[in-house]
């Protein structure tokens, strides 16, 4: 699998789909929303306004007009209110739906914002953590997150590399496992 984490603009991306995370209405908004539609161009938003909506979590797949992107995959984030509203579940469906309806429309190649950490306020460490885990669910994606700015990208830097870890942990428990089963045979 490839899961690449860089800083960046994801509206430059030259992957074949991005990822916008968007509200429900799909009709554009601050932040990223915004900056992909401007780039994207008022195609965008046309295609957008025929699905009336998206529940969060789920995701819908649009072209990308404009942008260098040939698709944009819109997914309503979870805004976080506390941590006890199925905030995590919600975000993990984000990149979940994502990566299966590229998966549908024989898409490989996908960047991904930081869903949810933005005006939607999720807390980072948490958000890259699940981000992370979901990615790497899906080994035959090319998967790139493109971070804003310095101190996401150090987050999910970190996600990667404690989610690595905890593989090699678990990976080396297997063995040890393993080992000790063949020595009381
Ligand atoms: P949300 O409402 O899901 O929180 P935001 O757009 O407010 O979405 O923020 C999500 C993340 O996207 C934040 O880390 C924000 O800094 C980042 N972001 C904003 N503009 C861009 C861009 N052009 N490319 C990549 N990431 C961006």
């Amino acid at each position: 699998m490839s899961l690449k984490i860089i800083e960046g603009d994801i509206t430059k991306c030259e992957t074949t789909a991005i990822v916008n995370a968007a509200n429900t209405s799909l009709l554009g908004g601050g932040g990223v929303d915004g900056a992909i539609h401007r780039a994207a161009g008022p195609g965008l938003l046309a295609e957008c306004r025929a699905f009336h909506g998206c529940p969060t979590g789920e995701a819908r797949i649009t072209k990308g007009y404009n942008l260098k992107a040939a698709y944009v995959i819109h997914t309503p984030g979870p805004r976080y209110a506390g941590g006890n509203r199925g905030e995590a579940q919600l975000l993990e469906s984000c990149y979940r739906n994502c990566l299966l309806l590229a998966m549908e429309h024989g898409i490989r190649e996908i960047a991904f914002p930081s869903i949810s950490t933005g005006i939607y306020r999720f807390p980072l460490k948490e958000a890259a953590e699940i981000a992370v885990r979901t990615i790497r669910q899906y080994p035959q994606m090319d998967v790139t997150m493109v971070c804003f700015d310095p101190v996401t990208r150090e987050a999910y830097e970190e996600a990667l590399e404690t989610c690595l870890r905890e593989a090699e942990r678990r990976k080396n428990m297997e063995n040890l496992q393993d080992t000790e089963k063949l020595q009381e045979e």
